[in-house]
């Protein structure tokens, strides 16, 4: 699963966590190992593209509850 993410350096889309999720600690690139961004950013960043690919919250209908006409 692509992430769209990519390290600008290296093109690796792996992350190295902190291991302490703070919002000021920073995160890494697995690949070469320099510093992305801070874990916040991230989050964010991460959050706001799930909100992108589902525009729209879960909607839920009762189907099937019709009762049938009897005469
Ligand atoms: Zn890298």
């Amino acid at each position: 699963m692509r992430s769209g993410f990519g390290c600008e350096s290296c093109g690796s889309p792996a992350v190295r966590l902190p291991a302490e999720l703070k919002d000021d600690a920073l995160i890494q690139c697995d690949g070469c190992g320099c510093t992305l961004m801070a874990w916040g950013a991230f989050k964010r960043r991460v959050e706001a593209q799930e909100a992108a690919e589902r525009p729209e919250p879960a909607e839920r209908r009762s189907v099937g509850a019709r009762v049938p006409s009897i005469c």
